[in-house]
């Protein structure tokens, strides 16, 4: 099945799942509205429906269809915080203050809750709760961060031993994981083809196949030039991702376009419900690569790949099918009867950008990789600054716009990523040799004291002592015990010492 096929949303999943309405009329007159939105993804159309939601009349102009990128091809996962790690963002502006980011973001995801709701459609959410699990078994840095989610920040989270974690995902390549309940899963085209059928409800125009082609921002009324017709209105909103381009070239510098691969196999049957028995999402940690859910009952949807550089389609597809199985390799032959790119865009401080860059011209970008909840939040807040005069949004002036820097800049910025995400493996594979190479000496040690003659008096204390020192060598996997299980918060938990990012070496035996 072509791109064509299926009427611009090309051969995702979802477009074979749902329902697609015909084409919207592109813009063929001049109109004057308050609000003029430039960008049909889930920041465009949110901003835009809470802005008509208020009162004011807006018009969005797509350059395609609505949400035919990123918006509705993503994973599918709604959950909260943001692109970057919770980490960067307290080192930058303290805790007090991320906390305050950190409830924004759970507004994204209410909102998108709350908007499911009302749409009174089944089979929008796909599933709920989201596991980040970890690849190497650094129980220290786990049990860290769960004390900082859980204790400093007041987030509902779990932490979950290794063998709960591998009870749910039966894969050796995982460790502990921490659970967030309040997740949840769409299927996002779905969800945009009835925020945008909400929005025009309300009373918002909707233009696809009309981009923007030039924006005057001067003036108390703003001009948008599109092909066939002249916008005006008091205030822009750009919303354009990574197509903005020559709209606004210097705010659209400020983005690293980066795509990722998503792919769906085959049914794969009981062999698939055996193997993850977890009904949510799961990342297999925030920077490595793979990011899947099942849909459709026995499909497993696959995501990956994310890289600045470009990539062959057909040699990404058999990458991220080794991928799925080396993880799981009890599914057998697995391959992807569906497969496509996307792109998104980061700031290189990796926090969404939202705010006015001057009188009247309003930025809702650079999502990234969680733009589900946080541009439903862009959406709310920009509406509530323009009709309200609300200042909330000001919460993001530290993470301001940095010059992204140009073609030479992103190449450094995708061969970072790329050297981060092979240390990574390399840490991934490391804790797994080593978790292999303990069950091998258990085993034999276990055959050696079954073979020892009880009359062997010296043997006996050498193999206490030699398993002492193993347990001494190995990381006190203080979560694998199952100390931490169950909330995080609860008293009989004790802080944590250290704070050591997830993901990082483990550190040498
Ligand atoms: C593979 C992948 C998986 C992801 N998974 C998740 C996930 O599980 N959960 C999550 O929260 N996020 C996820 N994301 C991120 C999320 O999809 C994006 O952050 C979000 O969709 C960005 O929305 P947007 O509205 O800013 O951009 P887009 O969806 O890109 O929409 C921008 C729109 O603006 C239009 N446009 C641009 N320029 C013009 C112009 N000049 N005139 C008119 N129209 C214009 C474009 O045509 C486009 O339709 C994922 C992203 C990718 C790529």
């Amino acid at each position: 099945m072509g791109a064509d096929d299926q009427a611009d949303y090309g051969p995702t999943w979802y477009s074979g799942v749902t329902p697609l309405p015909a084409p919207r009329t592109p813009l063929n007159y001049d109109l004057d509205v308050d609000v003029c939105v430039i960008g049909g993804g889930v920041a465009g159309i949110t901003v835009a429906r809470e802005v008509v939601r208020r009162g004011w009349s807006v018009a969005v102009v797509e350059a395609r269809r609505v949400a035919w990128n990123a918006s509705g091809r993503n994973s599918g996962f709604v959950m909260p915080g943001y692109a970057t790690r919770i980490e960067k963002v307290i080192e930058r502006i303290g805790l007090p203050a991320t906390r305050a980011l950190w409830e924004l973001s759970e507004d994204g995801v209410q909102y998108v809750r709350d908007a499911v709701a009302e749409f009174g459609v089944d089979g929008i959410i796909e599933g709920n709760g989201w596991l980040d699990v970890a690849k190497t078994p650094d129980a220290d840095a786990a049990l860290a961060r769960v004390n900082l989610l859980g204790r400093e920040m007041g987030i509902a989270v779990e932490g979950w031993p290794t063998e709960r974690v591998r009870d749910a995902l039966k894969s050796d390549h995982y460790f502990h994981a921490i659970h967030f309940p309040g997740a949840f899963q769409i299927n996002p085209l779905a969800y945009m083809l009835r925020l945008a059928d909400a929005a025009e409800r309300a009373g918002v125009h909707i233009f696809e196949s009309t981009p923007a082609l030039a924006v005057d921002p001067a003036g108390v009324r703003k001009r948008i030039e599109t092909p066939n017709g002249r916008l005006r209105a008091g205030h822009v909103v750009l919303a354009g991702n990574i197509h903005l381009g020559a709209v606004a070239q210097q705010l659209a510098d400020t983005l690293v376009p980066i795509t990722a691969y998503t792919g769906v196999t085959q049914p794969l049957g009981m062999r698939l419900t055996e193997a993850i028995t977890f009904g949510g999402a799961v990342s297999d940690s925030r920077y490595a690569d793979y990011h899947y859910r099942i849909v459709g009952g026995d499909h497993l949807l696959w995501t990956g790949g994310a890289s600045a550089l470009p990539h062959n389609p057909k040699r990404m597809k058999r990458r991220l099918e080794r991928a799925l199985r080396a993880t799981y390799p009890q599914l057998g032959p697995v391959e992807f009867e569906r497969f496509w790119p996307s792109q998104m865009g980061f700031a290189v401080h990796r926090m969404p950008q939202i705010g006015e860059v001057q009188p009247g011209l309003w930025l809702a970008s650079a999502f990234g990789g969680q733009g589900l909840n946080t541009a439903a939040m862009a959406g709310g807040l920009i509406a509530r600054a323009l009709v309200e005069g609300d200042d909330t949004w000001r919460r993001f002036l530290p993470f301001e716009l940095v010059w992204a820097g140009g073609r030479v800049g992103r190449t450094v910025v995708g061969a970072t990523a790329w050297w981060w995400h092979q240390s990574e493996i390399v840490a991934a594979l490391a804790a797994r040799r080593r978790e292999e190479f303990r069950r091998k000496r258990r085993q034999k040690e276990q055959g050696a004291a079954k073979t020892t003659p009880k009359t062997a008096p010296k043997t006996a204390p050498r193999l206490a002592y030699r398993e002492v020192a193993a347990a001494r060598r190995a990381p006190p996997d203080r979560v694998a015990t199952g100390e931490h299980d169950g909330p995080i918060g609860a008293p009989e938990a004790k802080p944590a010492t250290t704070l050591a990012p997830v993901g990082a070496p483990p550190p040498p035996k």
